[in-house]
């Protein structure tokens, strides 16, 4: 993988030095609404020069099957805008550049998920993509794009290593309160991926029930159970990280992890209350909970941390740095 990697970086552009990033990142952006809304907005910002950065093009498996090279920042624009509200502190968006990134290398450099192209434009195998042309058609503003794609231009190139490796940045949407070990989530101790507080992203996402009829409840975790629903539990335990480790239920033990994958819930965080025909599950948190936590990197931000702040805490131990091919 390393090698096709580094061929694709030869062969497409090494030692090309970029004059100006984000007139690249806006590259094809220049037909229906998106040309429309162009004059709300002064045309030299999007020609403004940018810090020199040599392009590293990345394969990037589209959803029409395509694979297409792509420059990695255009790419990490386009992560970011899919990934995260344009709302957020332009800090907690440069953290999630970072974030994205160092994701994205480490993928392409020993990935093995598609085998055509080094990641893909599906949030639920690898990283959220939107285009900014679709952006805007369903309501966003150029001003938001522009936000979005200014704040991974004022990162560019910069990724976290552990150990003088890129790490895997692993991120989710909001952490219930405190984050999870990797160990907890899939079995593998990563000293980066450990249990760090997330207090300020407490309003994000916390509270959400999710209630099934005891026969759904059956059905889903494919068993037949006796008696009223609150007699199917028993003892749980919980991870360090504050979510289920391991629920009995009918006399079975389920891990928190699998529970949530059986019955759909945002977490891993969760209560179980029930009537005499009814469960319902309470959760905190949205995501898997390891590694950065989205609102809760903005909600830092409001408090006024910077994006290399927010990094080291979600990430500790890393350390923030130029990528650089010949490291890894
Ligand atoms: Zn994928």
């Amino acid at each position: 993988m390393k090698m096709i990697f580094k061929q694709i970086i030869h062969s497409a552009a090494l030692g090309i030095v970029v004059p100006g990033m984000i007139f690249s990142a806006l590259a094809g952006f220049s037909s229906g609404t998106a040309q429309e809304q162009k004059t709300e907005e002064p045309q030299q910002n999007l020609n403004k020069p940018t810090e020199k950065v040599s392009q590293v093009f990345i394969p990037v498996l589209k959803s029409d099957g395509q694979v297409v090279q792509m420059d990695l920042e255009d790419y990490i624009c386009r992560v970011v805008l899919g990934e995260v509200p344009a709302s957020f502190e332009t800090e907690a968006l440069k953290a999630q550049a970072v974030a994205a990134r160092t994701y994205t290398l480490r993928c392409v450099l020993g990935g093995d998920k598609h085998p055509e192209g080094a990641v893909c434009t599906d949030y639920r195998c690898c990283q959220e993509y939107r285009e900014p042309e679709s952006y805007i058609r369903s309501g966003g503003t150029l001003a938001s794009v522009q936000k979005v794609f200014d704040a991974v231009t004022e990162t560019a190139g910069e990724v976290l290593y552990y150990d003088g490796k890129l790490i895997m940045a692993t991120y989710f949407a909001s952490a219930g309160g405190t984050t999870e070990d990797a160990r907890e989530v899939w079995g593998n101790a990563v000293p980066y991926l450990t249990v760090v507080s997330s207090p300020a992203d407490d309003d994000a996402y916390n509270g959400q029930t999710v209630t099934f009829t005891a026969e759904e409840f059956q059905t889903r975790l494919g068993v037949t159970l006796k008696g009223k629903p609150e007699s199917w539990f028993g003892r749980v335990s919980y991870t360090v990280g504050g979510g289920v480790d391991m629920m009995r239920i009918g006399g079975k033990l389920y891990s928190g992890v699998d529970l949530r994958g059986i019955f759909d819930l945002r977490s891993t965080i969760f209560t179980v209350t029930t009537t005499d025909t009814s469960v319902t599950f309470e959760t905190r948190g949205y995501g898997h909970r390891v590694g950065l936590s989205q609102y809760g990197a903005d909600a830092m931000a409001v408090l006024g941390s910077g994006y290399k702040e927010i990094l080291y805490h979600y990430y500790p131990g890393t350390k923030l740095s130029q990528y650089d091919p010949d490291t890894d």
